[in-house]
């Protein structure tokens, strides 16, 4: 088995204030808890800048160059009342978007089994020419949608279990017959869609809503009854996971009551389900975590799945 971990300097440089819970200090405290041995066996990967076609193939180029245009020289642009840009914004998500692109590249053509891609910002608020929830580009639709066009997936399923909606991803693929995009999270909350009855022109979109205080029982059963048997039905070639650590118990955004195990368990069933259509591939891409040292432990687990370990 073999597992890359991707990451990239530059998003320890995408600093939205100090007391904003999406901060550098994410990627730190993942990174602190992977230099642990158990570790050792990854591949680490540099991400390299997302080629604008890949972006492309997401958002149109007005956006692109509207994003552009509003770095500043210094201090930050607010995009929304939680969503700022900094200098150093674009660089870190040109890369946390290139992140993506690189991981399917590997695991496409095999020279990888699984990824886990840690980069900020995130993407899965980001809808096609909206910066919104701390998300300017949307990684995993430009991910799957790289699949598609340069390996020729035929079927890509994305399985987002962050806390909050992917409002983004569901937007983008909300009439693309060839993504499924699967998604439990926290109801009624932010960003206030996900609601069962959202299922795309096409029913490739699947919610799977918890109620506030959920705990890992509640999350298992969601797999077992609503995305698990979604997901295999669908056959993916590739499996991308919007993999959100803010279900957390301890996350100070969610109020849902997962654990370390939780995210473990979770991934384990995912790669089960990738090992019958994709041959195993999975790329798993980081979302949000805010209380660190869940996050660092949250990652760990997830990643040692990944490995096989
Ligand atoms: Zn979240």
């Amino acid at each position: 088995m073999r597992t890359l971990f991707v990451t990239h300097a530059s998003g320890l440089t995408h600093n939205m204030g100090p007391g904003h819970p999406e901060q550098p200090d994410r990627l730190r405290a993942i990174e602190r808890h992977l230099e642990n041995e158990r570790f050792q066996a990854l591949a680490r990967v540099d991400a390299v800048a997302a080629p604008r076609e890949a972006l492309l193939r997401v958002h149109p180029e007005s956006y692109l160059s509207a994003l552009e245009r509003s770095v500043p020289r210094e201090g930050l642009t607010a995009l929304d009342p939680d969503t700022l840009l900094c200098p150093h914004t674009l660089e870190a998500a040109f890369h946390a978007a290139g992140g993506a692109v690189a991981a399917v590249d590997e695991v496409m053509s095999g020279s990888a089994d699984t990824a886990f891609v840690a980069v900020r910002p995130p993407g899965h608020h980001a809808g096609p020419t909206t910066a919104m929830g701390f998300c300017f580009l949307n990684n995993v639709a430009t991910a799957a949608r790289h699949a598609a066009a340069v390996h020729g997936a035929e079927r890509v399923a994305i399985v987002d279990f962050d806390v909050h909606h992917g409002n983004g991803t569901q937007e983008i693929f909300w009439a693309d017959r060839n993504v499924l995009f699967c998604s439990t999270h926290q109801a009624p909350y932010y960003p206030g869609t996900g609601a069962t009855g959202e299922r795309g022109d096409f029913d490739t979109i699947v919610n799977a809503p918890l109620w506030a205080g959920a705990g890992g029982d509640d999350f298992h059963e969601a797999l077992t009854t609503v995305v698990l048997p979604r997901v295999k039905r669908f056959e993916p070639d590739l499996l991308l996971i919007s993999a959100g650590f803010d279900a957390h118990q301890n996350d100070p955004l969610g109020g849902l009551r997962l654990t370390e195990h939780d995210f473990s368990e979770a991934t384990k069933r995912l790669m089960d389900v990738a090992d019958r259509s994709a041959k195993g591939r999975v790329v798993s891409l980081l979302e949000g975590g805010y209380d660190l040292d869940a996050l660092g432990r949250s990652v760990s687990a997830h990643v040692l799945a990944l490995m096989g370990a």
